[in-house]
C-alpha cells in the first residue's frame, strides 16, 4: 500500500504541486472560508483542467457541505475537497483477479500515441503475474512498426501474440485471436487496435468491425472496451472519449502520462462528464508504471499536506 501511495504520488506530483500548491497557498495564513476563497479555488480547479462543468458541480457540493458543517479552518476545507473529489468518480470497480468471463476479451481503443500498446503490455504483465493466461492480438495492422512493437512487449512479458503481417485486415487478426483463445484456453485476450486520426470515420468503422468479428466467436464480447487517453491532452481527451463512446462504447478508461503533466485534474472531468470509471493510470514508460486507480486515494494524495503515512 505504501508503495502504491508513493507511485500514485510520483504520478500526480506535478498536478498536485500546482493544484494543491495553489489551493493551500490560497487558504493559508488563517484565511477565512468565504465566497471569495471558494471562487479562487474554483479558478484553480479550472486552470488544472478539471473542466468547467465538473468544477462547478464539485464546488456546489463543497459549498453545501461548508455551510452544513460550518467548516471554518483550512484542514477541514481540504478534507472536504478531497471527499467531494473522490465522489466525482463512478463507483464501478474492475476486478483484475476475477474477470467474470472466460476468455475475458478486452479491446484497447484510443487515438494514436495515447499509450494503447504500452498499456496493453503493462496490463498483460499484471494479469500474467496474477496467474492468468494472456493472449495478445496485434490488430493495429495500419502502421508497419505497430506489430513489431507489440511483439517486443509480448516477448518481454512472455505472453502469446496473434499477428499477421502489417497491412492485413484487423478483423482477420481478431478472428484468429478468438479462435486461438479457444484452442489455447486463454483467460484473457487483449486486442490492441489502431488509432490513426486523419481518417476518424474509418477508424470507428474498423473498430466496429473488429467488435463484430469478435462477436461471431464470442457473442458477448468484447467484455471490456478500455479507452486509453493521454492526460497531457486535457480537455481534448473528453472529446475523444465522446467519439469512441458513441462508436463502440467505453467501459473504462486508462489515463496515461499522468507523470508528465500538471493538468492531471482532467481525470476528474473525464470521469464525471462521461460517467465512465477510470480503471488505471499510467505514470511512466516502464512495465510496472501502470496503477489501478483508486479515486479516494487519488483525492487524498492530491489534497493531503504531506500526511502520506495516514494510508
Ligand atoms: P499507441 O499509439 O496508443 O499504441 O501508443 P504507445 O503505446 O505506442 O505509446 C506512445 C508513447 O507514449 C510511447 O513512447 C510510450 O512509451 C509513451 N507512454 C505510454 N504511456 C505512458 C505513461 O504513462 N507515461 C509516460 N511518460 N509515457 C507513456
Ligand atoms: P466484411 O464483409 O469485410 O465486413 O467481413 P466481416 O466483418 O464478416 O469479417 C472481417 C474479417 O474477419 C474477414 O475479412 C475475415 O478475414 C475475418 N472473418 C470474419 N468471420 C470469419 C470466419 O467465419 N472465418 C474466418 N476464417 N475469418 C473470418
Ligand atoms: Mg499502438
Amino acid at each position: 500500500m505504501a508503495d502504491f501511495f508513493s507511485k500514485i504520488k510520483k504520478g500526480i506530483a506535478r498536478t498536485r504541486e500546482q493544484m494543491f500548491g495553489k489551493i493551500s497557498g490560497a487558504i493559508g495564513g488563517g484565511r477565512k472560508i468565504d465566497e471569495d476563497l471558494l471562487e479562487e479555488i474554483e479558478e484553480i480547479l479550472i486552470s488544472s483542467d478539471v473542466g468547467v462543468e465538473a468544477t462547478l458541480d464539485l464546488m456546489e457540493r463543497v459549498k453545501q457541505r461548508v455551510r452544513k458543517e460550518k467548516a471554518s479552518d483550512s484542514d477541514q476545507l481540504l478534507e472536504l475537497l478531497a471527499d467531494e473529489v473522490a465522489g466525482m468518480f463512478p463507483e464501478k470497480r474492475f476486478s483484475e483477479d476475477m474477470p467474470p468471463q472466460k476468455p475475458y476479451i478486452i479491446m484497447m481503443i484510443g487515438v494514436n500515441g495515447t499509450g494503447k500498446t504500452t498499456s496493453t503490455a503493462k496490463l498483460a504483465a499484471r494479469f500474467k503475474s496474477g496467474g492468468k493466461k494472456v493472449l495478445l492480438a496485434a490488430a493495429d495492422t495500419f502502421r508497419a512498426a505497430a506489430v513489431d512493437q507489440l511483439q517486443v512487449w509480448a516477448e518481454r512479458v512472455d505472453v502469446d501474440l496473434i499477428k499477421q503481417q502489417s497491412g492485413s485486415d484487423p478483423g482477420a487478426v481478431a478472428f484468429d485471436a478468438m479462435q486461438a483463445a479457444r484452442s489455447r484456453d486463454a483467460d484473457i485476450v487483449m486486442v490492441d487496435t489502431a488509432g490513426r486520426l486523419h481518417t476518424k470515420v474509418n477508424l470507428m468503422e474498423e473498430l466496429k468491425k473488429i467488435k463484430r468479428v469478435i462477436q461471431k466467436v464470442y457473442p458477448e464480447g468484447p467484455h471490456l472496451n478500455l479507452l486509453v487517453l493521454d492526460a497531457t491532452t486535457g480537455q481534448n481527451a473528453i472529446k475523444q472519449a465522446q467519439q469512441f463512446k458513441q462508436a463502440v462504447g467505453v467501459d473504462g478508461v486508462v489515463l496515461t502520462k499522468l507523470d508528465g503533466t500538471a493538468k492531471g485534474g482532467s481525470i476528474i472531468g473525464i470521469a464525471h462528464q462521461l460517467n465512465v470509471p477510470v480503471y488505471y493510470i499510467g505514470v511512466g514508460e516502464q512495465l510496472d508504471d501502470l496503477q489501478p486507480f483508486d479515486p479516494s486515494l487519488y483525492a487524498r494524495s492530491l489534497f493531503a499536506s504531506g500526511k502520506e503515512t495516514a494510508v
